[in-house]
């Protein structure tokens, strides 16, 4: 679904990320760990077009991103590609960022009517099915304020959900939560995983990581350090600087 090869970016003299290639086919989970500040958030913003970068190709479904512009003036060169490629990879923020003046109801059918000119009667019975999905049918009517945390982020992911993207991506969707109302998002996003739904995972929940991830790719300094299937990168790390941020992070 989405490809990314021999990515650089920078933001002005700070070279972030220094020739990342990523690839999520259909129906893969691959999560993204690595200390703060190694590029995880950069890359995954990169994906979905949120940031220009300035050498390197991103693919989605096989069709190559058109540039204009060279170096730190590189940027996407179609607009209407952006929309198409921007719509079909839906976005789960460690904030949450749910609208505070409309109800969760309302939240999840803003993109599907607004950005999409969906029917919102028929949007409106799939947003209620994806709240039932994600366990808060009840609180449709309620405002983001009214929830925990947990029920916020999972109103968040049924967000996503209803834009009926070709894959999700989430950077540390439980990082803010308390520890109880983690696991009601990892559940979700487990049973996200069990339908072969594809997903870039940006995490620093090692167990999450290994339970749901095909691919776990180690960012160090902007550089791939080490990556491999879960089992691998975890059971038999090769790096020392992997080793060392796994004792770091149990
Ligand atoms: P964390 O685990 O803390 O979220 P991360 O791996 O997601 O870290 P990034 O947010 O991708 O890291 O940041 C990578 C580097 O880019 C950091 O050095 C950061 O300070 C820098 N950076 C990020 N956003 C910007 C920006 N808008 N302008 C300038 N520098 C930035
Ligand atoms: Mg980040």
């Amino acid at each position: 679904v989405i490809e990314i090869r021999d990515l650089h970016k920078s933001y002005g003299a700070l070279e972030v990320l220094k020739g990342v290639s990523v690839r999520a086919d259909r129906g893969k989970v691959i999560s993204l760990i690595g200390s703060s500040g190694s590029g995880k958030s950069t890359l995954l913003r990169c994906c979905n077009l949120l940031e220009d970068s300035q050498k390197g190709e991103i693919l989605f479904n096989g069709e190559a991103v058109k540039w204009a512009g060279e170096g730190l003036g590189r940027h996407p060169a179609d607009r209407a590609q952006v929309t198409r490629i921007r719509t079909n990879l839906s976005m789960v923020f460690q904030q949450f960022n749910l609208w505070a003046h409309m109800t969760i109801l309302q939240n999840v059918m803003e993109c599907p009517v607004t950005v999409l000119k969906r029917d919102p009667k028929e949007v409106a019975v799939l947003a209620r099915q994806l709240l039932d999905k994600v366990g808060i049918g009840d609180k449709a009517d309620n405002w983001p304020a009214q929830l925990s945390g947990g029920q916020q982020q999972r109103a968040a992911i049924a967000r996503a959900l209803c834009m009926q993207p070709e894959a999700l991506l989430f950077d540390e969707p439980t990082s803010a939560l308390d520890p109880e109302l983690q696991q009601e998002v990892v559940k979700v996003i487990k049973d996200l995983a069990n339908e072969h739904r594809t997903m870039i995972i940006v995490t620093h929940d090692m167990r999450l990581a290994a339970d749901v991830s095909d691919h776990v790719i180690f960012l160090h300094q902007g550089r791939i350090e080490e990556e491999g299937p879960p089992e691998t990168l975890f059971g038999t790390p090769k790096s020392e600087r992997l080793k060392q941020f796994l004792s770091a992070s149990v």
